[in-house]
């Protein structure tokens, strides 16, 4: 290579993994690696893993828990979040829909979920990673595969690293996966954006430990908890062109949303006041349909950028974590390192695959907003989500890998 300059780590496993991206799954695998004496460098373009959206919030559900538990992090996680007893489904007009006893299915699988601040997950995985792994500032621009099986990970610096594997955890406009798939293909909109931010607003003692999710005609709106007194919320509206005004414009999004989510039951409203408009963002909904090839040689792909999901079975991050863990213990298993990437591959394909077909159907019901398609919809999380969904849930919850 002309030009640019090739740092030789060693070939094998055991000397030397590159993630491309510290996002949760990027920053989960590099524990596992650190965990497994497995050498790592993670290249990401922020300059500050722990400075990501402060109005964003997630469920973590038992399934990331328990695969936190495997790399020494359940406690600090557990901590640092609230943890939820009951999720209920409410209608527009403040009829109880469903419950799921949250609280029985974290007893039975060993593991709570829970709710935390985005920006806090990030700041434990990466005091957990530790110094000299991550390298900030720098973006990721093309691999190359050797004969040797090592790759040759270059850098819009014009710097080139060599190494066992590469792994891509550069999210869903993921560069890895472009090469991969032979060009970059523009994720699905799923007619839907979604407006969330974090509040000091303090719920009542009876929806202290709930996820609440709302449902009304083409929108939906949903709360919980995530620690330190805090609370997140998320309005999902209906849009079948992607918004022109968003995140840019804090102040004309909060209005907005205080007019569409007018006369819904508490708190939404008083959450939406309460929350800084400067700290409301925005974000259109999409996802990709699943691939059969995740990676080949010495690659592979992990979280979002190998199965973008949309955020209606909250799951995204949960997977990107489960990824993690599975692939951290292929590759600690061995040193062929092709055949822990395809192992990993293929125990990981059907599970994630599955929350993103069913996370897109639900989604597309949360649309629905004629009279008939909204009692219909009523209907359906009466009779499925409170039956054969809750059990559907729970055997999600008791993965084992
Ligand atoms: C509104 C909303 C709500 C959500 N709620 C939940 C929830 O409750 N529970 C849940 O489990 N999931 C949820 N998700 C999904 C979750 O956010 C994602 O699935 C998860 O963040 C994916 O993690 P990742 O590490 O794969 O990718 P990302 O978090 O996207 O990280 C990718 C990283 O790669 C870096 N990067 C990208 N390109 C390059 C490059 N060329 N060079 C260097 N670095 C690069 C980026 O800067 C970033 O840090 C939600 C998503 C949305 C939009």
């Amino acid at each position: 290579m002309s030009g640019t300059r090739v740092r030789d780590d060693a070939a094998t496993i055991g000397s030397g993994i590159t993630v491309v991206g510290a996002g949760v799954g990027g920053l989960a695998l590099a524990v596992a690696l650190r965990r497994a004496q497995i050498s790592v460098t993670v290249i990401e373009r922020r300059s500050d893993p722990r400075e990501i959206e402060s109005g964003g919030g997630f469920i973590l559900w038992n399934n990331a828990m328990k695969a936190l538990r495997s790399l020494g992090l359940a406690e600090k996680v557990l901590a640092a979040g609230s943890s939820l007893h009951r999720l209920e489904w409410r209608s527009s007009g403040n009829r109880c829909l469903a419950e799921w006893p949250l609280d029985r299915i974290g007893n039975d699988v060993g593991e709570s979920a829970l709710g935390i601040r985005r920006n806090v997950l990030q700041s434990i995985l990466t005091e957990a990673v530790g110094p000299g792994v991550l390298r900030l500032g720098e973006v990721y621009q093309r691999f190359d595969q050797r004969v040797d099986s090592r790759v040759d990970v270059h850098l819009a610096s014009g710097e080139s690293l060599r190494t066992g594997a590469l792994v891509g955890a550069d999210g869903i406009n993921s560069r890895v996966r472009a090469q991969l798939q032979g060009g970059a293909r523009a994720p699905r909109y799923a007619g839907v954006h979604q407006s969330f931010g974090i509040t000091d607003y303090t719920l009542d003692n009876s929806a202290i430990d709930t996820f609440l999710e709302l449902v009304g005609p083409g929108l939906r709106f949903f709360v919980f908890p995530v620690g330190n007194g805090q609370t997140y919320w998320a309005a999902a509206c209906r849009a079948s062109h992607r918004p022109s005004i968003g995140a840019e414009r804090p102040a004309v999004e909060k209005d907005r949303l205080l007019s569409r989510f007018a006369g819904w039951p508490p708190p939404v409203e008083a959450l939406i006041r309460a929350t800084d408009p400067a700290a409301i963002y925005r974000r259109d909904i999409v996802d990709r349909y699943p691939i059969r090839a995740w990676g080949c040689g010495s690659v592979t792909l992990l979280g979002d950028a190998a199965h973008p999901l949309t955020p209606n079975l909250g799951q995204g991050a949960c997977q990107a974590i489960e990824d993690a863990a599975v692939l951290g213990r292929y590759l600690s298993d061995g040193t062929d390192v092709g055949g822990a990437l395809r192992g990993y591959e293929t125990s990981r394909r059907s599970r994630t695959s599955s929350f993103v077909l069913r996370s897109r159907l639900i989604g597309s019901m949360g649309r629905w907003q004629s009279p008939v398609a909204c009692r219909v919809r009523e209907h359906f999380i009466r009779t499925i989500v409170a039956g054969p969904a809750l059990r559907r849930h729970a055997a999600d919850m008791a993965y084992e890998f």
